[in-house]
């Protein structure tokens, strides 16, 4: 049966990404040896880190000034190189979900931390409007989109100081005014490509400011000046997100993409809204576009586990919610097709139908 894959990550990519990396694992470009087994430093493997770049420039639209790197260590790493790299005094961080006070913790390694605004009074379920971002800060911290809670911030901050973002779970998933973050950075695996490999876009004029030695591994400029290849570079995975790269660019683009999600979450969106047995967990100014959370409305919180069942047997796929929200996600990153989602709806639909 076909599977609706709406795993949270690692999640779905193209087919055509997952084929074109069989292949290389098989046979790299006709050379008669696998991608796995060839030096990083070859024209062949320098060819794809070379396209990957300009790829990723090109169809997220990347100014002069910035740096793209692909590194190892996920999303986790950065939440203190970030720190290490740009935390002189202070910095200030927006808390959002787990993801954003794990980085927050990091950085109080390194300085004085200014939690600007939380939404854990009401477990994440909304982003934080109006508050004031200290100017007296190095850079302002900020996860684009909660993974988790399924919320997302839908617009570019007009920031006084420098704007970090980690947007690990919705990058290329729409448009982004790149020229008014500092720096953006995410592990691959959720919407961009396998797990393994780091994307870091870096303003190069906010390096080399703070005081402190930083590791040799744990300095941008490092990683900057050896084209992410100081060491070497996780080689498979930046094989994939190169060919996930082409695929969007194939299909339209960013924009495109944009089109394409919001679409999809609206039909979901639009099924749970109409609902009398399901409720969504994000208040609706601050759901995201790529993970959809809901739960069974208190009278029919016993039903859950037979939904799960019923939907697994349809063929869906990682639609469990994480455990601090409970319910259900479906994540509805760039790869999956809204045939998938309309298979979702009409499953709960049909569940609604037989349960109520
Ligand atoms: C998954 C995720 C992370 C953690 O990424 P790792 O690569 O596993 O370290 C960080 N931030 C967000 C928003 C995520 O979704």
């Amino acid at each position: 049966m076909k599977k609706h894959n709406f795993n949270a990550g690692p999640s779905i990519l193209p087919q055509v990404a997952i084929e074109n990396t069989a292949k290389a694992i098989l046979d790299f470009n006709g050379i008669g040896l696998s991608i796995l087994e060839i030096s990083h430093r070859s024209k062949e493997f320098q060819a794809v880190i070379d396209e990957a770049v300009a790829l990723f420039k090109e169809v997220l639209g990347i100014p002069e000034g910035y740096q793209v790197l692909f590194l190892g260590g996920g999303a986790s790493t950065q939440f203190c190189m970030v720190p290490f790299n740009l935390l002189n005094k202070k910095a200030a961080y927006l808390e959002t979900g787990v993801w954003a006070k794990k980085a927050l913790k990091e950085a109080k390694l390194f300085g004085e931390v200014t939690n600007v605004a939380s939404s854990a009074d009401r477990n994440y379920c909304y982003i934080p409007k109006g508050f004031t971002v200290p100017t007296d800060a190095e850079y302002f911290h900020i996860t684009t989109n909660n993974t988790i809670y399924g919320t997302e911030i839908h617009e570019d901050y007009n920031c006084q100081i420098p704007l970090v973002a980690d947007m690990s779970s919705d990058i290329l998933s729409r448009p982004v005014d790149v020229s008014k973050y500092a720096m953006i950075y995410g592990g691959a695996q959720k919407n961009l490509g396998p797990a393994g490999v780091t994307f870091v876009i870096v303003r190069e004029d906010i390096l080399g400011k703070v005081e402190r030695t930083i590791p040799t591994m744990l300095d941008y400029r490092t990683h900057i000046k050896e084209g992410s290849m100081f060491n070497t570079p996780p080689v498979l995975p930046i094989f994939t997100l190169n060919e996930t790269l082409k695929w969007l660019k194939a299909l339209g683009g960013v924009e495109k993409m944009y089109e394409m999600n919001k679409k999809k979450a609206g039909l979901l969106y639009d099924a749970i809204d109409n609902s009398k047995m399901f409720v969504g967990t994000a208040d609706k100014d601050s759901r995201s576009l790529m993970n959809i959370c809901f739960v069974m409305k208190d009278e029919y919180k016993d039903k859950e586990e037979a939904f799960m069942e019923f939907a697994k047997k349809q063929g869906m796929v990682g639609i469990k919610g994480h455990r601090s929200v409970g319910g259900f996600r479906a994540s509805t990153y760039n790869a999956l097709p809204i045939e998938s989602v309309q298979a979702l709806v009409d499953c709960m639909a049909e569940f609604e139908k037989n349960n109520m």
